[in-house]
């Protein structure tokens, strides 16, 4: 099959390229790049005059739900989300039923995703740290690698305990895999459904400092430090998140961290609606700590956006603030939400955008790197910098609809992917 994308504007960090051209893909191979290229009417041309062809996107932090909590999402309906989204690469995370802490497991998901429309949006598995995610007993982590982990996390709960952490950092570090830290120190945490600040007590809500999250980073960058191990601090919300992470990059220690779109885009204020879809872990942060995330961002400390999309049905979120679970759906807003809340707002560039959502989390996961050049696979997301759009959660191809932003206004969208030789535009 021959896709010619015209007049896109192309921007490759790793190649340095910024040019608006033409790209003629055959069989899922770029063959050329240059202007003035054309096809016969049988071949697909797809017009992308004030689009942007960028290397595709991933989102390194989705809970798919599947083998387990198939009513809130599967790999089908969850692979399906993150294409409309515009990313081509997902990483699950292993809090599924049974626990991603077995290579079984990890084949039966390679498996799935290979069904959903041809296998376009490639599914990353990320293993368990330990056994049943109980923080005890380290998983196999040697065998889950070699089936196909490319990362370790017990997400949904820290690594309370140190010496595990210590030990489990030093196992990845033989089979140069990162640990990734849901950073939550629970003995202050627990119980908690909000952000600790003005909004929880005016609302009598048991809250949730900021200190559980930077007193567990804290305690991480000591033990990745001692074992020169790789950590990645998933979802860090608080301005002392930031700053920690910020000293530590500037001593050189082998570190990253993600943020997600919910946390750069509202604040604790949005609990006084009490609507459910505002209650997620790390919990919504004040207005200091959404400024310093930008600024993270903007001078690098944080390297990654990724949603930690969170499906849950409508039944599960339809109860009281306090007795809902936490967490909601976010492959189908974050690009756009991106866009408006910093590329819009000149907190980051184009370049720096594609970075986080592509050449960033590849490089802390250790996958191949995408070259947009001749004779390279077409591994692409497409932008539209300019559209808007109303966020409607009845439009969303996930099984679950639990998001605050439906009715959003949002300037900027991801309009289509191409990888392994398919497409999918969402014009
Ligand atoms: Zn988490």
């Amino acid at each position: 099959m021959k896709i010619l994308l015209k007049n896109g504007r192309l921007i490759d960090p790793i190649g340095e390229i910024d040019t608006v051209t033409d790209v003629l893909i055959i069989d899922g191979i770029i063959q050329k790049i240059s202007q003035n290229l054309s096809v016969t009417k049988e071949d697909k041309s797809i017009d992308l005059t004030g689009k942007i062809i960028s290397p595709g996107f991933i989102d390194m932090h989705v809970h798919l739900r599947e083998p387990g909590f198939e009513h809130k999402e599967t790999i089908e309906s969850g692979s399906r989300a993150a294409a409309s989204g515009g990313f081509t690469s997902v990483c699950c995370m292993p809090n599924t039923n049974p626990v991603i802490d077995d290579p079984s497991v990890i084949k039966w998901i390679q498996q799935c995703s290979l069904k959903v429309d041809d296998g376009i949006v490639d599914v990353y598995p990320i293993a368990a740290i330990t056994k049943g995610r109980e923080g005890k007993e380290l998983a196999p982590m040697m065998e889950l690698a070699e089936a196909g982990a490319l990362a370790f996390s017990d997400d949904g709960s820290p690594v309370e305990n140190a010496e595990v952490m210590r030990r489990a950092l030093e196992y990845a570090s033989m089979i140069d895999k990162p640990i990734i830290q849901h950073a939550e120190e629970l003995s202050m945490a627990k119980g908690g459904v909000m952000n600790e600040g003005y909004v929880s007590t005016l609302l009598g809500m048991q809250p949730i400092p900021s200190i559980a999250e930077e007193i567990m980073i804290s305690r991480d960058l000591h033990i990745s430090q001692y074992t020169k191990a790789q950590y990645h601090a998933a979802h860090i919300s608080t301005a002392g998140s930031v700053e920690l992470l910020r000293s530590a990059k500037k001593k050189n220690l082998r570190v990253s961290c993600e943020v997600t779109p919910h946390h750069f885009s509202l604040t604790d204020n949005a609990v006084r609606s009490f609507d459910t879809n505002t209650k997620m872990n790390p919990p919504l942060r004040s207005h200091e700590d959404v400024e310093a995330v930008k600024e993270g961002l903007r001078d690098g400390t944080i390297d990654v956006i990724a949603t930690d999309h969170a499906p849950h049905s409508f039944d599960e979120k339809q109860v009281e603030f306090l007795y809902a679970p936490f967490g909601i759906v976010g492959l189908e807003t974050a690009v756009g939400l991106a866009i408006t809340e910093l590329i819009h707002t000149k907190i980051l560039t184009p370049k720096q955008l594609i970075e986080k959502f592509s050449v960033n989390p590849r490089n802390i996961l250790h996958l191949p790197r995408i070259n947009i050049q001749e004779g390279e696979p077409a591994n692409l997301t497409f932008l539209d910098f300019m559209q808007e759009w109303i966020v409607d959660i009845n439009n969303f191809q996930s099984k679950s609809k639990n998001s605050p932003f439906h009715g959003w206004k949002l300037k900027g969208k991801a309009i289509g992917i191409i990888n392994k030789g398919k497409m999918k535009l969402f014009p």
